[in-house]
């Protein structure tokens, strides 16, 4: 079969904001929107605490903000790519409150910008304090749900992406309620968000495991910079998984990082102390928590009283655990939390090596991340990019996805979730925070023979040693990406890693 000879129809594979920002915007051409879980559980986009980024403020500029995320990229982003995200960006908010996001607005009914950490204005749109994801996401699912146009399936998990004769797109395997469903369609969007979970300890939902990676790569795709992640410095050591978030805007507000001793560890480390680049803030309580100093945010002075009203996800969780921010220290530990890499796409969000195949969000590489996202950068790619890959496809004469029971799912092997959770302990020991070749082939030697394994394990075990090889052939530290036996970056000599098949591919930016 090839996907000449198939009805057209679009399938979105996820349902955050990435995917239903795309859903919403491609109505009434229909589309079905496959989720693992009920609508608005399973999304990183959800649990946003900041808000989204847009230049908008008044002295803000474009130019500016393309200045910060291109600082905060060191060196990788791609200009265009970030230009065309933040002079959108405008657009995409009116679209979000069309669609009934509650941003904060002051006495004259103008939006409330804060700023956050590497923004040189206040740039960001919120909603009640931390309360910007989960206000987005009620917004989105209550219009979803009113789009006769939009087929949502829930408790379908995608497995397999279904390529033709040819190697274009034809469809999806998922499985739902323990039954292969083979669906048809012409085009794909894969909005699975991010990959936080290969790591054991991270700030992301259980399904933000990389599975679109896994299958984009395994159809052929494209994937690349997999080696960065962005470790979020201030998650909650309070041995729960997903580790709950402690906003930076906490910092913002004046909070500060000490030890176990009372003592601050970050002014010695940066001129900006606890509002440097969180990478840096990262390797900081990373450091302190190794040399067995534990790492605290002491907001008692700064915040005090005020918590529960400022910080209200935050002082529920804190609660919750036993911890009293008002008048206690909070215990805090570096956590996986936005991975930079993913599949190539262009500027419709098109993926490249599959034809029909387009990605959006987390999982996607457009290039406005580089090595290092800039904070609240994330929800405004998922909304720009979604628009831009639903513009793409308007003109797709698209029916409704062809959907069949292929029968009973195989079971997952016994010990899939052993070996699940052991990648994930190996990750976290040897690819995490800080990296060296000797702990990267370490990791690469256990987890490279699971690469065959059935199951969730094997798929976690490909894009695990994706991660570990780009990791391995990066002997420079750049954003997001620290090896202790490679202290410098290589400013003369910018290279992108890219993965494809049995290949790894550099390609020099630029450098001699
Ligand atoms: C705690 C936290 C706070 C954050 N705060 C901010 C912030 O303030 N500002 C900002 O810009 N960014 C923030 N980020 C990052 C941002 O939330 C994410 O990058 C963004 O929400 C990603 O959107 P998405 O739609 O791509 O992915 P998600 O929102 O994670 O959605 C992915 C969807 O795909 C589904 N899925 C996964 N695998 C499959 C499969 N195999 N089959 C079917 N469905 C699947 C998931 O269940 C989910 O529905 C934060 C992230 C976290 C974790």
């Amino acid at each position: 079969m090839t996907r000449e000879t198939l009805m057209p129809s679009i399938l979105i594979i996820g349902g955050g904001l990435a995917g239903l920002f795309t859903a919403l915007k491609l109505a009434p051409l229909p589309c079905t929107v496959l989720t693992p879980v009920p609508l608005g559980q399973g999304a990183s986009s959800a649990w946003a605490q900041g808000g989204v980024a847009a230049a908008i403020g008044e002295g803000d500029s474009i130019d500016s903000h393309v200045q910060d995320t291109l600082v905060a990229g060191a060196g990788l982003c791609d200009e265009a790519m970030v230009r065309l995200m933040v002079s959108e960006a405008s657009e995409r908010i009116l679209d979000l409150l069309a669609f009934g996001v509650p941003f904060d607005r002051d006495l004259e009914g103008k939006l409330v910008q804060s700023r956050e950490a590497a923004h040189s204005h206040h740039r960001v749109v919120r909603v009640r304090g931390d309360m910007a994801g989960r206000k987005i996401m009620e917004a989105l699912i209550t219009a979803v749900r009113e789009t006769p146009s939009i087929r949502v399936i829930e408790g379908a998990e995608a497995t397999e992406l279904l390529t033709g004769t040819d190697g274009a797109i034809i469809g999806a395997r998922a499985v739902k309620d323990g039954r292969v469903l083979r669906l048809e369609a012409s085009h794909v969007v894969l909005a699975t968000g991010g990959a936080g979970q290969v790591f054991a300890v991270t700030t992301n939902p259980k399904e933000a495991w990389g599975s679109g990676l896994a299958m984009a790569y395994q159809a052929g795709a494209r994937l690349v910079n997999m080696e960065f992640v962005q470790f979020h410095p201030t998650a909650l050591d309070i041995g729960r998984d997903p580790a709950p978030l402690a906003t930076e805007a906490l910092r913002g507000e004046g909070a500060k990082l000490v030890d176990r001793h009372g003592e601050r560890f970050m002014p010695s480390l940066h001129r900006d102390a606890e509002l440097a680049p969180r990478d840096v803030v990262a390797r900081g309580v990373f450091a302190s928590i190794q040399a067995g100093n534990g790492a605290f945010l002491d907001c008692r002075e700064a915040i005090g009283a005020k918590f529960p009203e400022m910080f209200p996800t935050v002082h529920a969780a804190c609660i919750a655990a036993g911890i009293d921010p008002v008048n206690g220290l909070i215990p805090i530990a570096p956590a996986a939390h936005y991975h930079m890499g993913g599949i190539a796409v262009d500027a419709d969000g098109a993926a490249m090596g599959v034809k029909g195949l387009y990605a959006v969000g987390e999982v996607a590489h457009t290039g406005v991340h580089g090595a290092n996202r800039l904070a609240s950068n994330s929800l405004l790619e998922a909304v720009v990019f979604g628009a831009r890959v639903a513009e793409a496809l308007k003109g797709v004469e698209a029916g409704t996805v062809q959907m069949q029971d292929d029968g009973p799912a195989q079971p997952a092997p016994a010990d899939d979730a052993a070996f699940f959770q052991r990648i994930r302990h190996l990750m976290q020991a040897q690819c995490a925070v800080l990296r060296d070749a000797k702990g990267l082939q370490a990791a690469l030697g256990e987890i490279a023979p699971c690469r065959e394994r059935l199951g969730h394990a094997g798929a976690l075990a490909r894009i695990a040693s994706l991660m570990v090889e780009a990791a391995l052939s990066r002997e420079e530290s750049r954003g997001g990406h620290s090896r202790t036996d490679f202290l410098a970056s290589w400013p003369d000599k910018v290279w992108s890693i890219q993965q494809r098949g049995s290949g790894l591919r550099v390609e020099r930016l630029s450098g001699p």
